[in-house]
Formats: structure tokens, C-alpha cells, sequence
């Protein structure tokens, strides 16, 4: 019954690349293989008769490269920041790819580029070289785009950007993105806080415009896998203490005796805990007096216990909503390994007496359990 316990995330049938995260230390450069890039070019001949330009646009996305010369700006900002982590010629974090592909994203969204080298010039050079250069190639397989950003000067930091490849040319059964990268990761988990990964998923899916959507370009939609990883990483950090059961037990500390008290009882073994407030404990006390609760038990959330024999399982008291059409409010849940009668039953047990002591004798009157 919980938000997230059946709801599939929205799959998208193109195949897609393998999208895990990359460590900060990670080099596009490593990745490149040129043999690829040029084994599957397949371009269709100038001797192409309708038929096959139909069946190249039921296989292909195809679109023009943008009027050139385009340019974009990078931030000071992120500049600064960048020059801090430069050694020698090169920039040691790969944020750089970050900041020039979102830049190159601005003129050609798209294409998925991925960069193969770079090149800075040290501060105080002499020399007339660029400040910045670096080259990059379109990540599907069947697509040609090459590019080259130039920035000249340090008081402007225009990029110049320079496409090769002639068009745009994506299989419509292929998907790509970059991989997140550097501070790009800080950011989503930032979001992710107060988000679940599904729906940051769709809102940035929904952001799309039209042709990037049929580009399969997807730089700027992570995939749920990812973001559900991000986001509990994050979550991770908030811990109070290094054992989970630890940080239940700090959490519950820190509430009790207050009204938005959930944390109602944490189980060491086998591991369990049990939540509710005494918000929902005044709506299972509405509701039970003229509705039907129900209990419900869902699997697959929480991920098995080392150590522990049996999956976890949600179990939730829920009640209808007071409110017509809205969705039913969990008002007790207990997760827990063990699924045994006595279990569930110190469960509801629990939740009973506490309903008891908050509502005295009209809970008396109100509310059964019968199992
Ligand atoms: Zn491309």
C-alpha cells in the first residue's frame, strides 16, 4: 500500500546502455573504440530509391546538425571551479565533460556525446594557443557526429563549437545517455531528497522536447535504476548510526513523547519495526467506527537482511479514505522478516493497545481484530 509498492517505473522498449554510475576517476577517453564507431555506419547509398528511404525512417531517427558556427558560454562559476582541480594541461575531475556537454546540449540536444580529449592552457601560458579544446563523439552506434569546442578567451569563455559527421542518424531502437558524473551526482541526489526516483524519472522525461524524446538521447534522464542507487546513498549518510537498527532506535529517541512520534517499536530480532502516530491512530479510530480496515502485506521493497533467512514484508493496516476518490492511508505498518501468526499478531496487538490508551474506552467500543 505504500507509494512506491506497485508501481513499475514506465519502461521505455529502446535498448538502453548500461547506465551505471561512473567513479570520479573514471576516462571517457578509455572508452572509445574507434573500430566501433566505424563498423556500423551503413549509410544509405545516393542511388536510394523511396522504398528504402522508408524503411530508413521506420529504423532511423535523422535530423539536421545546427547552422555552424554555434557557440554557448561557460559559467565563471563552474570555470573557477574547474581551474581548481587542473594539472598541468588537463582538468583532473571529469566535471569538465559535464559542463561542456550541457553547453553543447544548448546547440544540439540531440546527440549523446561522449569525449575523448582535452586540453587547458596553464595559467599565466604565453602561448597563442586556445584556453580550451576538446573533441567528442555522438555515443549511437549508427551516428557519425563528431564535435570540437574551442574556447579562446578567459574573460568571455565563449565555446565554440564545431560539428562533423554531416546528420544525425539514430537507431530507433537504441537509447543513450551519459553516465553522472562528478558534482552532477551531488546535485540529483540533492533533488532526490525530497523526491521519489520515479518521479523525478517522469518530470524529466516529461521535459523533453519532442525530437530529443525521438532522438533517444537521454543525458538529462537518468534511469530509475540509477537514481533509486543515488537516492540511497544518500539516505545512507543521514544515518544516525553505521547499523540501521541503531539508527531506528536514535530516530525513535529523538520523537517520543511528541505528537508526530511514527517509530513506534524497533524489533532486533528478528528485525522488525513498527509505525504509526497518534494522527493515525485518530483516523483508524474515525474510520473503523462505520468502514471496513484492511491489512495488507507487500514484498520486494525492502531488500532481504544479511544474515536473515526470509524476505521483508510490508504488513499495513490501512482505512479508506475520509476524502472520496482519494487513495486508502496506511494508518499502522510493521515491516518484519518474521511471517508467522504471532508476529502479525503482536502487531496488531500493539497497535489495539495504543489505540486503547489514547481513546480509553470509546476505542473499547470501536475497534476489533479478529484473526
Ligand atoms: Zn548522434
Amino acid at each position: 500500500m505504500t507509494d512506491s509498492a506497485s508501481c513499475e517505473p514506465l519502461l521505455e522498449v529502446r535498448q538502453d546502455t548500461d547506465n551505471s554510475l561512473s567513479s570520479p576517476n573514471d576516462n571517457e577517453s578509455s572508452s572509445v573504440d574507434d573500430s566501433q564507431e566505424n563498423t556500423s555506419s551503413g549509410c544509405s547509398s545516393s542511388s536510394t530509391t523511396s522504398s528504402t528511404k522508408d524503411e530508413e525512417k521506420q529504423k532511423y531517427f535523422t535530423h539536421k546538425l545546427p547552422e555552424q558556427p554555434c557557440f554557448f558560454f561557460i559559467p565563471h562559476k563552474e570555470w573557477r571551479k574547474l581551474r581548481k582541480t587542473q594539472q598541468k594541461r588537463q582538468f583532473k575531475s571529469l566535471h569538465w565533460t559535464n559542463v561542456i556537454a550541457k553547453g553543447i546540449r544548448s546547440v544540439h540536444p540531440h546527440c549523446s556525446f561522449g569525449f575523448k580529449r582535452h586540453s587547458v592552457k596553464m595559467i599565466g601560458s604565453m602561448t597563442k594557443k586556445p584556453l580550451f579544446t576538446c573533441t567528442g563523439y555522438c555515443r549511437f552506434d549508427d551516428c557519425q557526429v563528431k564535435v570540437n569546442v574551442k574556447v579562446e578567451s578567459e574573460s568571455s569563455l565563449k565555446a565554440v563549437v564545431c560539428f562533423q559527421g554531416g546528420i544525425v542518424r539514430h537507431s530507433l531502437q537504441q537509447l543513450r545517455r551519459r553516465p553522472i558524473r562528478a558534482e552532477e551526482r551531488q546535485l540529483i541526489a540533492d533533488t532526490l531528497s525530497s523526491k521519489l526516483p520515479r518521479t523525478v524519472y517522469l518530470q524529466s522525461l516529461n521535459k523533453l522536447e519532442e525530437t530529443v524524446l525521438q532522438s533517444g538521447c537521454r543525458d538529462e534522464v537518468p534511469t530509475t535504476g540509477v537514481l533509486k542507487t543515488l537516492s540511497w546513498g544518500e539516505r545512507e549518510k543521514q544515518r544516525r548510526h553505521e547499523n540501521e537498527m541503531v539508527s531506528l532506535q536514535l530516530m525513535s529517541e529523538d520523537v517520543q513523547d511528541k505528537d508526530d512520534q511514527w517509530i513506534q517499536k524497533v524489533i532486533l530480532q528478528p528485525k522488525g519495526v513498527m509505525l504509526w502516530s497518534k494522527r493515525t491512530i485518530r483516523l483508524f479510530h474515525d474510520r473503523s467506527k462505520e468502514d471496513i480496515v484492511y491489512l495488507d502485506a507487500t514484498g520486494s521493497i525492502v531488500k532481504k537482511a544479511k544474515g536473515e533467512s526470509t524476505p521483508f514484508y510490508i504488513y499495513e493496516l490501512v482505512v479508506r479514505n475520509p476524502i472520496k476518490g482519494c487513495s486508502p492511508v496506511p494508518v499502522a505498518t510493521y515491516v518484519t522478516c518474521e511471517h508467522t501468526t504471532a508476529s502479525i499478531t503482536y502487531f496488531l496487538g500493539s497497535f489495539i493497545t495504543d489505540c486503547q490508551t489514547t481513546w480509553a474506552k470509546n476505542s473499547q467500543k470501536t475497534s476489533y481484530v479478529t484473526l
